[in-house]
């Protein structure tokens, strides 16, 4: 499994080679019912997809995003929980709601991610340009907002209720984002390995054990809802 194990509650690491998260343990799930071990494989988010298209690693789980261009390159599964971008700020920032972003000077996301992509893009295509900078991890983005490198971080809604109660001073903002699906990313080659994925993810979905993992990760919340098993990608 790639992943970036800096993206509490999905995938954490202590740095002895335990992980833990959400995506870690429905890939527990999986490959047991496949006869398989897990290995986790960690890596910055923006070698995730590459490593698996090129075949390193089987499937790329890291609260991965559905988007078209992402299918070019990898098969995704059927979805398993969504997310929706946030804007995390200090508590006393002028930033105050999205459209406020235009007045930061400087915007902090991951390198790679869906943030990114919205943040970096034109200010024609709604984003910031060369404001919005990539780090390789949320963690370190967030440092970047706590020494005042950049005004804004934007980063999923869930890593960022985690972000906020791990460092004082830092608030949520509401976004008007649209909801993201976040599912597992299987090499284009490998079909067969897809579909097997695929069922036992959706075995997991119907017997509720996706649900429950979801639930032990995140205080309940309506937009972390585990999706019901059909919506092919
Ligand atoms: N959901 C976002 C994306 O897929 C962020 C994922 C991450 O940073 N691990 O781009």
């Amino acid at each position: 499994m790639a992943t970036n194990a800096a993206f509490p509650p999905y995938e954490s690491t202590d740095g002895n080679g335990n992980y833990s998260g959400i995506d870690v343990e429905i890939a527990t799930k999986i490959a047991e019912k496949l006869g398989l071990k897990l290995v986790v494989d960690d890596m910055d988010f923006s070698s995730v997809i590459t490593s698996v298209q090129g075949g390193k690693e089987d499937i790329a789980m890291a609260g991965l995003t559905v988007t078209d261009e992402r299918k070019k390159n990898v098969d995704f599964t059927d979805s398993y929980a969504t997310g929706v971008q946030s804007i995390i700020v200090k508590e006393d920032s002028d930033i105050k709601s999205a459209d406020d972003l235009s007045k930061a000077s400087a915007i902090g996301c991951q390198e790679g991610t869906t943030g990114y992509i919205y943040c970096s893009a034109s200010e024609d295509d709604g984003g910031y340009g060369d404001k919005a900078i990539g780090y390789a991890n949320g963690a370190q983005a967030v440092q970047a907002l706590m020494q005042g490198k950049v005004d804004a971080v934007v980063i999923d809604n869930n890593p960022a209720k985690e972000y906020v109660k791990a460092n004082e001073g830092l608030k949520i903002l509401d976004t008007p984002y649209v909801q993201e699906d976040y599912a597992i990313g299987v090499n284009k080659k490998n079909p067969g390995l897809r579909d097997a994925v695929n069922k036992a993810l959706n075995e997991l979905i119907s017997d509720g054990t996706v649900q429950q993992i979801l639930d032990k990760y995140i205080n309940t919340d309506a937009d972390s809802e585990a999706v019901s098993s059909s919506s092919a990608q």
